[in-house]
């Protein structure tokens, strides 16, 4: 039988935040992984969960409703906090031992720094910061994401086992839980040779330049470009955001202009946003832009520049300038005492 006959199925890597919370990312894989595999010739979607010692049962119920069908568990008190060493260790055994040939991990900050290193320890390719996925008629991952600076879509095929891919939190819809669905665990013993680790965790550092709720998980992003002038005039989005109970948001010129700190970029170099409602603010809509948020439920723009590209993917537009706009929305919006139901 060929090598590659031996590969099959999908294996998530599962990326723990604080040590107790699944990263959404990793359910959204999950759900993905689903539509993957062949289930008729007995694929499987299978996570590897690799934590410190200790309690970790709402871990396994949240991935096992998600739908994976069985956790590889690698449990060990040096595997509490993330070690590029340790944790690079532990896949390639788990990758050598249970030859998955897909392995989706999510391009979060632990992921972007784990799956290149595991990929060139198995002598196999990474497709980075994919945006889409699927099965080619010859039963490869075809791993599609922008290239050229955002300009080109690039499909990419991986010819060696296994097939590892990046993506993007929120490219792809969080799973419907199924509350009855039970994933086997398997648990497994890796030996951890701690000779070779180089690094050490000393502790998490709160973002200080965050102000107000974070764009990750928002459902309302206001979000402000270059159009704003200034940082001090992001003061009537905040306002904004803040009868709306969102976020603010910024495209690439205003955090480079220092106007907003990078966590609130939205676009190919800074995050990918799914909410249910964006307002687009003096944003023009450049592909790199509406690469991390046109896949938001509704999208409203408002520019004075009616052949602004971004009004090709509103939903509304409004033509106008957003200085008399925005705070004529907030107000309207806390007079009439307005609720917003997105
Ligand atoms: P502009 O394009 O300058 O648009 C400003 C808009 O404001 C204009 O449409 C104007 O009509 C409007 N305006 C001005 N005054 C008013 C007013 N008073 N009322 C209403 N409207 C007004 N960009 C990102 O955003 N995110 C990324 O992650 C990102 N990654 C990139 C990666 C690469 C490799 C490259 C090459 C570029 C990237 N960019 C990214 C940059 C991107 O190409 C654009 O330069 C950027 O998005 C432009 O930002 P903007 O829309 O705020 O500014």
């Amino acid at each position: 039988m060929p090598e590659d006959r031996l590969y099959t199925g999908v294996c998530v890597l599962a990326d723990v935040m604080d040590k107790h919370t699944l990263a959404d990312v990793t359910l959204e894989l999950i759900g993905v992984s689903k539509q993957l595999i062949n289930q008729h010739s007995g694929e499987k979607v299978s996570v590897l969960l690799t934590t410190g010692s200790g309690n970790i049962s709402t871990l396994i119920k949240n991935i096992s409703t998600a739908g994976a069908d069985i956790i590889y568990l690698v449990q060990d008190e040096h595997l509490k906090d993330y070690s590029t060493e340790l944790y690079t260790d532990v896949v390639c055994e788990v990758v050598n031992k249970k030859k998955p040939s897909i392995v989706l991990v999510g391009a979060t900050t632990t992921g972007r720094d784990l799956a290149p290193r595991v990929a060139a320890r198995l002598n196999t390719g990474l497709s980075a910061d994919c945006t889409g996925l699927e099965i080619n008629e010859n039963g490869l991952l075809a791993a599609t994401r922008p290239t050229f600076g955002g300009t080109l879509m690039a499909t990419i095929l991986c010819k060696t086992m296994p097939q590892m891919v990046t993506v993007r939190p929120k490219v792809f819809p969080l799973p419907k839980i199924d509350p009855s669905h039970i994933a086997k665990v398997e648990q497994l013993n890796i030996p951890l040779d701690l000779s070779h680790v180089r690094t050490k965790f000393l502790g998490w550092v709160q973002d200080c330049k965050q102000v107000g709720r974070r764009i990750d998980d928002a459902d309302v992003i206001v979000a402000g470009g270059r159009g704003m002038k200034d940082a001090k005039h992001f003061k009537i989005l905040e306002e904004l955001a803040h009868v709306l109970g969102g976020a603010v948001g910024a495209s690439r010129a205003a955090v480079d202009a220092g106007w907003r700190p990078h966590s609130e970029q939205v676009g190919q170099t800074g995050k990918t946003v799914r909410p249910r409602l964006y307002i687009a603010c003096g944003i023009s809509g450049s592909l790199q832009h509406l690469a991390g948020m046109n896949s938001s439920d509704i999208i409203i723009a408002i520019n004075n520049d009616p052949d602004a590209p971004i009004f090709k993917v509103a939903s509304y537009g409004i033509i106008g300038d957003l200085f008399e706009i925005v705070p004529a929305l907030t107000t309207a919006i806390k007079e009439n005492q307005l609720k917003v139901v997105v």
